[in-house]
């Protein structure tokens, strides 16, 4: 077991010690597959004494799944050295899980991280911007119930994911994105957000079609998958600023809260949750208190609070305003691939109006707009 990033390394399984020639050739053939343990309830277990759910390490739960064995597949795993619950994940983790996936890129087929839900969307949205140039399936996955309870779903959502990121057809991974995977949907990870914390259909891509959906068969949705163009080396982009906030709007919403929200120092952007296609009050003092934000630089990115659609700036009186003062439209963006973006764009080098046209097209097949990517 060797130490990695503050990680712990294993080998689950190890098919290159057989000697007759023709039959490692054989194995060198099976899909190689990495898998990560960040933590998370998959891998939690009831403490008896608190009755707390508190984080196991990783050889509790390939004692759970023994089939993982039987794919035939390499599979290696490495896990943290103190697994998480995701509520305590945060950019340096990512940037951990783009290290590790970048090191790993050549040497696997697809990599499958094993992550709480509870922000397992933000982790997928956030790897989404980070991996240029991925070649390979990245899949997210986790569960609702502990690996170890009887009625666990943690095991079909493992066993599926790893045999969804070694898929190839023509001899090309079948899904080279970050996504994820739970409870037979699989979905482009920036389009996700957990809408359920008891179904064990926990997630959601409200505005984007499934990649696969999985009954018997796991049938494909080759249309709405991206491939890459070009065979450039993959290359992680790592530089994060969280200088950022959202504010949700409700009516009654007070002028002294937003004036707070918008004064924070330091602050550069932020997701402005607003009614329905876009909406928010037309009044003076409103307008006049996002004006003076945009007038310091602070970026103001509109989404919409509901579920699913887009915000449509321009569309009803409510939101023309908005446009006219300097407002991005954030299209169909989830939240978590809006605040994710953000981070992501104001950490490049990059000019406000570059910013700007960057959060208004597609850079990893987060919105539904023109795809730059
Ligand atoms: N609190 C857990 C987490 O996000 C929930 C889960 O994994 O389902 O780490």
């Amino acid at each position: 077991m060797s130490r990695f990033f503050g990680v712990k390394k294993h080998k689950l399984l190890t098919l290159w010690t057989h000697s007759n020639y023709s039959i490692i050739n054989e194995f060198m053939k099976q899909p190689s597959i990495l898998i990560i343990y960040t933590g998370g309830t998959i891998g939690m277990v009831d403490d008896p004494e608190t009755g707390v759910l508190a984080a196991l390490n990783f050889e509790h739960i390939l004692v759970q799944v023994p089939a993982l064995k039987r794919f035939g597949y390499k599979i290696n795993t490495i896990s943290f050295e103190k697994p998480i619950d995701s509520s305590n994940v945060n950019p340096k983790i990512w940037i951990q899980l783009a290290q590790i996936i970048r090191d790993n890129h050549d040497k696997y087929d697809g990599f499958v991280i094993l992550h709480g839900t509870d922000t397992m969307s933000y982790s997928a949205s956030a790897l989404s911007f980070m991996l240029e140039n991925l070649h390979k399936p990245v899949i997210f996955t986790g569960s609702q119930l502990p690996i170890e309870t009887i009625r666990t779903d943690g095991k079909e959502n493992i066993i599926t994911s790893i045999e969804i990121a070694a898929a190839k057809r023509n001899g090309k991974p079948v899904v080279p994105e970050v996504c994820i995977y739970f409870e037979n949907q699989l979905y482009r990870g920036n389009r996700t957000r957990k809408y359920n914390a008891e179904h064990f259909d926990a997630f959601e891509s409200p505005n984007y079609p499934p990649l696969a959906e999985i009954g018997i068969h796991i049938k494909y949705n080759f249309e709405a998958i991206h491939y890459p163009s070009q065979k450039k080396r993959i290359n992680i982009k790592t530089n994060l600023d969280t200088n950022i906030g959202i504010l949700k709007l409700f009516p009654g919403i007070s002028k002294e809260f937003i004036f707070a929200v918008l004064s924070t120092k330091g602050l550069k952007a932020i997701v402005l949750e607003t009614f329905g296609s876009g909406n928010a009050p037309t009044e003076k003092w409103f307008v006049s208190i996002l004006k003076d934000a945009l007038t310091k630089n602070i970026i103001i990115l509109n989404i919409t609070q509901c579920n699913a659609g887009t915000v449509e700036l321009g569309r009803y009186e409510t939101s023309a305003q908005l446009a006219e003062i300097g407002i991005i439209g954030g299209g169909d963006l989830t939240t978590e691939a809006a605040i994710t973006k953000l981070m992501f764009l104001l950490g490049q080098q990059l000019t406000p109006t570059e910013i700007k046209k960057y959060l208004q097209i597609s850079i990893a097949g987060e919105i539904s707009l023109n795809r730059d990517y």
